[in-house]
């Protein structure tokens, strides 16, 4: 018997972090969901996050990729931003075209009285998303944080920025301070919507419980789909995986050396033990000895 849940693309086991796409309402409504729970826990574990920095940068990773489903390039990239006034102090997210994202918080660690609670760690601010997709000039917009919880700013952008009247769910669970599950659900409204579509998908969305809630309960991404839009019309569209991907490499990190001019490259060359630098994304440590910052100093 065939599964109405596979859907192509989709990793061989589902319980790993994937993004499934689908459509319904006669194409005026595309719905985008994620698991997330693998990338998440990486990410606290690359950065030692404390769980509201967790939770915060967990929801903001899980919106990142969800917004980013429409690169196709291979080289496309989109960088999300968000600067705050909270104690986490922002958050910098990059992601691939084929949902792979790296990320990192400004202040991994932060006195929640171990509470998780996003809007307080984040507080007020700023969002901005700059896509590169091969154009002269990357796209880039930037909205005001509405409530600091993420969902909602994602929410406020795409409609602001983007035009696009979404609604965005976003979650990370967390249990003795580890994650257990973590996920998000975007639903769009497509050129040519009506106030039918809008209607439905408005009653669709209240008291739609969380999605973590239903990944928690064995529910995968094309189910929680599945379950929100309630139409029989429902067409999934495609899967692929996710996950935490950081592109950082010794190559890369000269090619930033290089960057900084001759006379602060002949400083660090000065030290005869060389330099040690790190990822801020992933924390690899590259090291460069004397003679490595000499060969770039001619470069
Ligand atoms: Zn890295």
């Amino acid at each position: 018997m065939s599964d109405p849940y596979y859907i192509k693309g989709m990793p061989e086991n589902i319980g790993e972090d994937h993004v499934v796409k689908a459509q319904a309402m006669d194409g005026f409504v595309k719905a985008v969901a994620i698991r997330s729970t693998g990338l998440v826990r990486q990410c606290q574990k690359y950065h030692d996050t404390s769980p509201s920095v967790t939770a915060a940068v967990g929801r903001f990773m899980t919106g990142s990729l969800l917004i980013s489903e429409n690169m196709k390039g291979d080289t496309d990239t989109q960088t999300t931003i968000i600067r705050c006034t909270g104690p986490v102090g922002g958050m910098t997210c990059v992601c691939d075209s084929s949902f792979g994202c790296r990320a990192y918080p400004l202040n991994n660690r932060i006195d929640d009285g171990g509470l998780v609670n996003v809007k307080a760690a984040v507080g007020t601010g700023s969002l901005s998303v700059i896509r590169d997709i091969g154009l002269r000039e990357p796209y880039s917009g930037q909205v005001e944080l509405q409530t600091g919880g993420i969902g909602e700013d994602f929410t406020y952008y795409l409609m602001a920025s983007e035009q696009t009247p979404s609604v965005m769910a976003l979650g990370v669970l967390i249990e003795d301070g580890e994650v257990k599950e973590a996920g998000g659900l975007m639903v769009q409204l497509m050129p040519g919507y009506s106030e039918k579509e809008i209607s439905y998908i408005e009653k669709r969305a209240s008291g739609f419980p969380d999605v973590t809630y239903f990944l928690d309960e064995g529910f995968s991404p094309a189910q929680i789909i599945d379950l929100f839009l309630g139409d029989p019309e429902l067409q999934y569209l495609e899967a692929s995986p996710a996950g935490f991907r950081c592109t950082c490499s010794k190559e890369r990190m000269e090619a930033g050396l290089v960057t900084l001019g001759k006379a602060d490259l002949a400083e660090l060359a000065s030290d005869k033990n060389g330099i040690d630098t790190e990822c801020k994304f992933c924390n690899t440590k590259y090291h460069f000895t004397p003679d490595d910052l000499a060969r770039l100093l001619k470069t």
